[in-house]
């Protein structure tokens, strides 16, 4: 585990208004909010990361919600298409009734790979699914009034990469990151790393005539890997100049450290570090709570907490 690619790290998308996306992530999807702070290159607007009591890594979904000026994305290809969470069996019949109540879009209760899954939309179409894994997650979950540990999300199960051509994506997945072609039906590719027991999945789907998507409101932004701390960070680092591409200098984000690089199916793909984690400036029953600045916006605490817009 300790110097290998353990998993999904954590995801970022875009949402439009950011009421809505507080209200649906933390009512409707019973999720904690763990951090909320503001965009590092653009302190005018919010960033928020929802996840399971500490924000373990593998849970962690975060928005830039942008306002609704921000113009609905595209799902295609060069994206992350699908997020899928991970949820106990028996669940999905309390999803549906919920999804249901709540005027949210979803579809019938489907199958892949021998798993069950419920997909559904978020306020602004970010597509997401709940899927009943072969083997029972044991991650402990957040738990709310209304969404209780029998159905709660136990942290990320996969994601979905949808591509022209997945070829140069899936040798960095294996021969990099450590992953392995485990199982394919049709034109979809499932690579799972055995580094760690959950959020280890990655779904290639190869659509050679699909359009490309366009990142905007209801779109993955980015997805991020995890490693243990910052050194094997950078040893990864080295990993991948050495097989040709361009990645960032080591980027301090408060809650971890981070490199990016663009892989060649177009996603925006981060490393993160599990060190030091959200912790860092809020005690973990208070995470969430209080609006956190980086130190370099402090200063400018009493101008940006009057731009950003209430919550409740
Ligand atoms: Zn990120």
């Amino acid at each position: 585990m300790e110097n290998r690619i353990n998993g999904i790290h954590h995801i970022t998308a875009i949402a439009g208004d950011p009421k809505r996306n507080y209200d649906f992530y933390t009512r409707i999807l019973g999720l904690r909010m763990v951090k909320k702070t503001v965009n590092f290159d653009d302190p005018n607007t919010y960033h928020f990361y929802y996840g399971d009591e500490t924000g373990t890594p593998g849970t962690i979904l975060t928005f830039f919600p942008w306002g609704d000026q921000i113009p609905a994305g595209r799902r295609g290809t060069r994206q992350v298409t699908e997020i899928g969470y991970s949820v106990p069996e028996g669940s999905l019949d309390f999803w549906t009734k919920r999804f249901h109540d709540n005027k949210v879009v979803y579809n019938k209760v489907s199958e892949k790979f021998g798993e069950q899954y419920l997909t559904f939309l978020d306020p602004d179409g970010l597509k997401i699914e709940l899927t009943v894994p072969k083997v029972a997650d044991a991650r402990k979950p957040w738990e709310t009034a209304e969404v209780s540990a029998e159905n709660a999300t136990r942290g990320f199960h996969h994601i979905t990469i949808t591509s022209n051509k997945i070829e140069e994506t899936a040798k960095i997945l294996t021969d990099i990151f450590g992953y392995k072609l485990v199982e394919q039906h049709v034109n979809r590719f499932r690579f799972i790393t055995d580094a760690v027991d959950t959020a280890a999945i990655v779904d290639l789907v190869e659509a050679p005539g699909e359009r490309a998507g366009h990142v905007a409101g209801g779109s993955v932004h980015h997805v991020a890997f995890r490693v243990a701390n910052d050194d094997i960070l950078m040893q990864f680092r080295r990993k991948i100049v050495e097989a040709g591409y361009q990645i960032t200098d080591k980027i301090d984000r408060n809650y971890f450290y981070s490199l990016y690089f663009r892989e060649p199916g177009g996603v925006l793909f981060e490393l993160a570090s599990d060190n030091p984690g959200f912790g860092v400036d809020e005690s973990i029953d208070q995470l969430g709570t209080g609006l956190m600045l980086p130190a370099q916006y402090e200063s400018s605490r009493a101008q940006i907490e009057r731009v950003l817009p209430a919550l409740v």
